[in-house]
């Protein structure tokens, strides 16, 4: 079972209108949720300065897929190499419904924050890219008391943050927790029961916990890109099935040839990289 190809998610993820559909359905869903306690709070006199809504970017509010089917076309691995080229790049296009729904969150009165797994070194860009698309994205510095944009590895009181640490930082400077988490990616909404380290049934048991969450504070949008998701395919024996070894991830570039010749490369929209 050879998978670095990703063919099938890419043109899935690209060329499906329930893709576009499902990316609308997630927003309108989003909406309704602010609209309610924008309204139940009106109505009970309640403050809405601590309401804000957390989003990540990549595949929830930013579509990449240009970037990973070069990385097919091409041969090549995810590397954070070629991951930050196409990130200074600023390539990135707005995912369905995406610039409409943050714009809504600031029409509403609430805030809207951008946590991300990009690296620090890629904020200017990221914001770049954000602003060139649209999305209301006031405060981008690096200042985590007053920033809308939060990236891995920035300070955090002195120390290099993640999501985790990030979620724990931005309750405590709001006061209260987020209305909304918005996330392609289980680890969006809870960075610890929902890492790739995590094993793929227990994730889906934590899933089957939070079932109440769904829908309610956490939305989730569809990506089938990544792939963490095929460590469930597992052999007879119970070893993995998706059991390729990556190319050691620090060389520079790695690239195999590609798995499968495919004819239906020429309808994917692709990077044609740095
Ligand atoms: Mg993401």
């Amino acid at each position: 079972m050879l998978y670095h190809n990703d063919l099938d998610a890419i043109v899935y993820f690209q060329g499906a209108a329930e893709v576009a559909a499902l990316y609308y359905q997630a927003f309108a869903l989003a909406q309704m949720r602010l609209v309610a306690e924008v309204a139940r709070r009106h109505q009970a006199g309640e403050s809405e300065n601590t309401l804000y809504v957390v989003s990540d970017c990549d595949e929830t509010l930013l579509d990449n897929s240009d970037y990973n089917a070069w990385l097919m076309e091409t041969g090549r691995d995810y590397h954070d190499t070629t991951w930050n080229q196409w990130c200074q790049a600023r390539r990135a296009r707005a995912t369905p419904g995406a610039v409409e729904f943050c714009q809504f969150v600031i029409e509403h009165g609430a805030s809207m924050i951008y946590v991300s797994s990009r690296y620090e070194v890629d904020r200017q860009a990221t914001a770049d890219n954000l602003r060139a698309l649209g999305f209301p994205l006031e405060r981008a510095g690096a200042d985590a008391s007053d920033t809308q944009l939060f990236l891995t590895n920035m300070l955090l009181n002195g120390e290099k943050s993640k999501k985790m640490q990030q979620f724990a930082y931005l309750l405590q400077r709001f006061g209260a927790p987020p209305l909304l988490q918005l996330g392609d990616n289980l680890s969006d909404h809870e960075a610890e029961r929902y890492s790739y380290k995590v094993e793929a049934s227990q994730r889906k048991a934590s899933a089957e916990r939070d079932a109440r969450r769904w829908g309610e504070d956490w939305i989730v949008f569809p990506n089938p890109i990544y792939g963490a998701w095929r460590s469930s395919l597992k052999r007879a024996d119970g070893t993995p099935a998706s059991d390729e070894q990556p190319p050691a991830p620090y060389q520079p570039d790695p690239v195999r040839p590609p798995l499968q010749e495919a004819p239906k490369l020429s309808l994917l929209s692709k990077w044609t990289g740095p």
